[in-house]
């Protein structure tokens, strides 16, 4: 998949329908699954058998193979928290979507919609291919053996293949940093203590993943700063944190994203904080 024009941060590259929606909890009898393949029209169908087979023995029906290799978590289908059973979907086209440790489009299913959607994570240039990441392992160590035990391929992807052993180290190091600094901004919100970390260092952290394109966690870091600032610095840094997590979040899930709707509710309290103090501010 490739970009036939320049591809700005943020843009909605492609939406599209689910060709198989398959629950990961069941496995269904194989007559089951010839029925559903039967139920394809013949163009879905010649497409969707297009798609690698995982040719694994215990994965010996078609259907099973291709969803295996090929779909995305597209989460559950309904808020009963009785049946949060996960989904896997699996499209014509978003599934030809080639991986890169570093992807330059991040995958969101939107429930609203019923469907898979690319988001840009950065500019993409015309000529340059759409890539996603499969797998979210931090060091390319874990990466590459999770590629190996779900899809049985080396990483050939550019991120890797440019990079010298100084890159990788770096890199690991990095993701390390970003996930380190997310969980303990995620653990403190549910404990009494307040984390010291600095607004200078968690402008580095947001840089670290900015490069190594961790747009969600870019995102959720700034969220949970914003939640820890509150705390400590007051509404006016809060707001400044939750305006950079929504300009984030839009940019990598859309602006319908569940996501953004979280992010809006805590930016409304706080600018009715500050009008009730008498300031002018808006939201978003
Ligand atoms: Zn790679």
């Amino acid at each position: 998949m490739f970009a036939t024009r320049l591809i700005r941060a943020g843009e909605l590259i492609i939406a599209e329908r689910p060709t198989v929606l398959a629950s990961k909890k069941v496995s269904p009898e194989p007559s089951f699954n010839d029925a559903a393949l039967a139920a394809l029209s013949d163009g879905a169908r010649a497409s969707f058998m297009a798609l690698a087979d995982s040719c694994s023995p215990e994965l010996s029906h078609p259907l099973l193979g291709r969803i295996a290799i090929n779909s995305f978590d597209s989460g559950p289908m309904t808020d009963d928290e009785d049946t949060l059973v996960e989904f896997a979907a699996t499209y014509i086209t978003l599934s030809r979507a080639n991986h890169d440790c570093v992807g330059n489009a991040n995958y969101q299913w939107l429930k609203t919609r019923w469907c898979g959607q690319f988001f840009a994570k950065r500019d993409i240039p015309a000529g340059e291919e759409i890539t996603v990441s499969y797998t979210f392992a931090l060091t390319q160590a874990e990466r590459h053996a999770a590629l190996k035990e779900r899809y049985s391929c080396e990483c050939l992807c550019k991120t890797c293949s440019d990079a010298t052993p100084e890159d990788v180290r770096r890199s690991d190091q990095q993701r390390k940093m970003v996930a380190h600094v997310r969980d303990a901004l995620q653990s403190a919100l549910y404990s009494s203590l307040c984390p010291t970390v600095s607004e200078e260092s968690l402008q580095r952290v947001l840089e670290h993943a900015q490069e190594e394109g961790m747009m969600i966690s870019y995102a959720t870091i700034a969220f949970l700063a914003s939640r820890m600032l509150t705390k400590r610095e007051g509404p006016v840094v809060a707001l400044k944190w939750l305006k950079v997590a929504r300009q984030a979040y839009v940019t990598t899930l859309g602006k319908e994203a569940w996501e953004v709707s979280q992010v809006d509710k805590h930016g409304w309290f706080l600018t009715t904080v500050l009008r009730s103090r008498g300031a002018v501010y808006s939201w978003p």
